[in-house]
């Protein structure tokens, strides 16, 4: 390697070093800062991730967005449903964020309007808007937002590299309001796009990165055509060189139609599409660009610079250092910004991590010809560090999943014997009630919280506060006339980090915050070693709860999937592993509650369903692990103690049968919205268990009126026994205020009440 090769990123996290953008967008919403003020935020982190990305050979921009990338682009091609006003010369920053966050009754006299839905972007963390669509939806230019960002990165130096969602993907994730096939809407799209095209050339942008990671999830003929008619389109006039990007998986069996479209180059996703490599270097053809996503945009790790280089001189022999490109695999968005914050850290597992930063130097020193040889040195001792640090490895844990058998995930009895015991055991009334775990997190705990950060507060302070707490939603829920407790999860920051924090073999950052949606972000848990349980994690609060009520308290866990799903996970171990060490754990934890006296145990499950690999075919192997895991967790009780689960997602066909294999002895859904509908769904899988489909949308402060929820319920009576239903809300009230919650809880137990009644 003499001559270095071209680097670029296909996006950055926008959300800022200390989410700047989060503070600035809420101050925003909240009236506290101007429309100009939030744009200066906007611009001054463009401006220094820029700055960041300077080593590389581009800076990647409309990476940027106020709320969400696929809105800008619905923005940019004018596809603005009516409900949102008429859109004149552009989309006004009202309007967008009305699009984005809807508009409650609460303005004055101005009609209530929902915003877009959101949703999973592929089988990433991060939730798009879906653009709604007409049949006859006519598209146009409007909002400068790409090509203005184009103008400002090259004014401030830079040469950039404009990422754009590609118009196969915008169409296949959109959704229209007649449900005919959005991809219909193509040769009337293309027009508006090349339009957009041509824009960003004439601004000064010689290449374009065209996303269109839709084929890797559907290589279907209808997916690949549109894109090769895109590409052959927009060929048609000059216009900027176009890189396709094709991330989140294998292209397999679609890279032979793939090849024979009109990119000038094409950008692979290495690290998940690896083994697409060994093709490519064969058919390639080598007059093209090919752009290596060998540096992972969706982990956390460092990357192995030594294995890499091998791969790259190995292409480079062909391609030449003209035509090979490097970079990461997908935008960087799905990572934290900077272990720069991170002081807190274990230095060595610090030494074994890579986020967005530290990714660029990663994506510099790959394309370099050499590697001092410091530097190489320093990467074989961070490769030994790891492989001999302490609990990477724990042999005692590995022989104690090895020895798991059908028998660990089995419990004693038939479903059918168990609930017999648990109905006399119980004495729980027809219909019970209860709820998913939380409470309201009130300003007073999130006050309590920041004291004990700053150290104003000490430990046995803060325990006091949340006793507190929960000494009060006891006496809540006891005047409500709830059947079954909660003790409210006031000790929760988040339902994963908590027993992220309480288990060894993972770090929580301080700073690891990465976009879920919007303003909101996650700081996911970092699954570095093996997983065990020092000490209970949840036993104190659950006795504690239990001593203030005759009634019975639920033990509430977070189940093994949907820790697995909600972290970084280690890469030098099965996911499937992964799952059955924390399903150990749990398992734990679970006996540990039956021993303490607790009768009803809640192990939540809503990554279940998320934790989906993209490819329709991975997915039953999936299933299989995450219900064995599951079922681990939770097959070592009795009989008599009941299981309970929660999953709130609102499709469950695709995973009736696997809920239903869970075994679990009842089930709490989310159903409002759907009417009810989700419990015929999850009924097809043969679900033998007792169910508790939501009856109140916690989603939004609206309370739902008593007959409202007793139609809901009269609508799963029709399909669910009186003796197997249970009521509750859709899911935790964490989020809800304390009065919408007393009053919407009132009326579901008056609803439940009426309907035992007339039972
Ligand atoms: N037990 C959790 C809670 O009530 C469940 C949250 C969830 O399902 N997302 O907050
Ligand atoms: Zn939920």
């Amino acid at each position: 390697m003499k001559q270095s090769l071209t680097t670029h990123i296909s996006g950055y996290p926008r959300i800022g070093a200390k989410r700047e953008l989060k503070k600035a967008l809420e101050q925003f919403w909240a009236g506290r800062i101007t429309a100009a003020e939030l744009d200066r935020e906007g611009k001054g982190l463009r401006q220094r991730h820029w700055i960041e990305q300077q080593r590389l050979n581009f800076v990647a921009t409309n990476d940027f967005s106020f709320y969400d990338g696929m809105l800008d682009l619905a923005c940019m091609l004018g596809a603005v449903p009516s409900r949102f006003g008429v859109v004149g010369e552009e989309v006004s920053l009202d309007q967008y964020f009305r699009m984005a966050r809807g508009r409650g009754a609460a303005n004055g006299n101005r009609p209530d309007v929902a915003p877009l839905e959101l949703t999973k972007w592929f089988d990433t963390n991060y939730h798009y808007l879906v653009p709604e669509l007409d049949a006859d939806q006519l598209f146009r230019r409007t909002n400068r937002k790409a090509v203005a960002e184009v103008k400002e990165a090259i004014a401030c130096g830079h040469r950039p590299k404009p990422v754009l969602i590609g118009p196969v993907t915008f169409l296949a994730l959109s959704k229209t309001r007649d449900g005919s096939d959005p991809l219909l809407l193509l040769p009337k799209l293309l027009p508006v796009y090349r339009e957009l095209l041509g824009e960003l050339f004439e601004a000064g942008a010689e290449w374009v990165e065209i996303s269109e990671p839709v084929v890797v999830q559907r290589k279907d003929g209808e997916v690949l055509t549109g894109v090769a008619e895109s590409l052959a389109y927009f060929k048609e006039v000059k216009g900027p060189k176009l890189l396709l990007a094709v991330p989140f998986g294998k292209l397999g069996g679609a890279l032979n139609e793939l090849l024979g479209m009109e990119f000038d180059g094409l950008h692979v996703d290495a690290v998940r599409g690896s083994s697409d490599l060994p093709w490519l270097f064969t058919h390639f053809p080598n007059d093209k660009v090919l752009s290596l996503g060998l540096i992972d945009g969706r982990g956390i790790w460092r990357a192995d610079l030594l294995d890499h280089r091998v791969t790259i001189s190995t292409f480079l022999e062909k391609w030449g250092p003209a035509r090979l490109w490097v970079g990461t695999s997908c935008s960087l968005l799905h990572v934290p910004h900077s272990l720069q914050e991170e002081d807190e850290l274990d230095t060595d597992l610090k030494s074994w991590l890579s986020f967005a930063k530290e990714k660029l130097e990663e994506v510099d020193l790959l394309s370099k010809s050499e590697l001092s040889p410091n530097h190489e040195a320093a990467l074989m001792a961070a490769r030994d560090n790891r492989l001999q640090h302490l609990g990477v490895r724990i042999p005692e844990l590995r022989r104690e999943v090895a020895a798991l058998d059908a028998q660990s995930a089995l419990r004693a009895s038939d479903i059918e014997e168990r609930l017999k015991l648990q109905r006399a055991a119980l004495g729980l009334p027809l219909l019970p009630t209860t709820t998913i775990g939380s409470f309201p997190q009130t300003d007073e705990i999130r006050k309590l919280r920041a004291r004990r950060r700053k150290g104003v507060t000490d430990e046995a302070g803060y325990e006091q506060g949340l006793e507190a707490a929960m000494r009060d939603v006891i006496r809540c829920q006891e005047e409500l006339g709830i059947d079954v407790l909660v003790h409210g999860e006031f000790e929760r920051t988040d339902m994963v980090e908590y027993f992220g924090e309480k288990l060894d073999g993972v770090a929580i950052t301080r700073n690891g915050w990465v976009q879920s949606y919007g303003s909101r972000c996650v700081k996911p848990p970092i699954i570095w070693g093996d997983v065990t349980r020092p000490k209970t994690m949840t036993v104190d609060w659950t006795v504690k709860a239990q001593t203030l009520t005759s009634r019975h308290v639920k033990g509430m866990l977070t189940g093994p999937v949907t820790i697995l799903q909600w972290s970084f996970v280690r890469d030098d171990l099965s996911r499937r592993e992964v799952a059955l060490q924390l399903a150990l754990a749990l398992r734990k934890e679970v006996g540990e509650l039956e021993q303490a006296g607790t009768k009803v145990i809640q192990v939540d499950e809503p990554g279940l369903r998320e934790g989906f690999p993209l490819e329709l075919g991975d997915r039953e192997a999936y299933l299989e692990w995450a219900v064995y895991a599951f079922r681990v967790a939770t097959s070592g009780v009795a009989d008599v103690t009941q299981i309970h689960t929660h999953m709130c997602y609102a499709e469950f066909e695709d995973v009736a049968e696997a809920i239903a294999a869970l075994d679990v002895d009842v089930i709490s859904l989310e159903a409002s919205r759907s009417k009810m509908e989700a419990l015929d769904s999850v009924r097809t899988g043969g679900l033998r268990s007792e169910v508790g489909p939501g009856v109140w949308d916690i989603h939004s402060p609206r309370v739902p009126s008593q007959e409202e929820i007793e139609n809901l319920l009269e609508r799963a009576l029709q399909v669910v026994p009186a003796e197997r239903l249970w009521v509750n809300p859709d899911c935790g009230l964490k989020t809800r205020g304390w009065q919408e919650t007393r009053e919407s809880l009132k009326n579901l137990v008056s609803a439940a009440a009426a309907l035992r009644e007339r039972a």
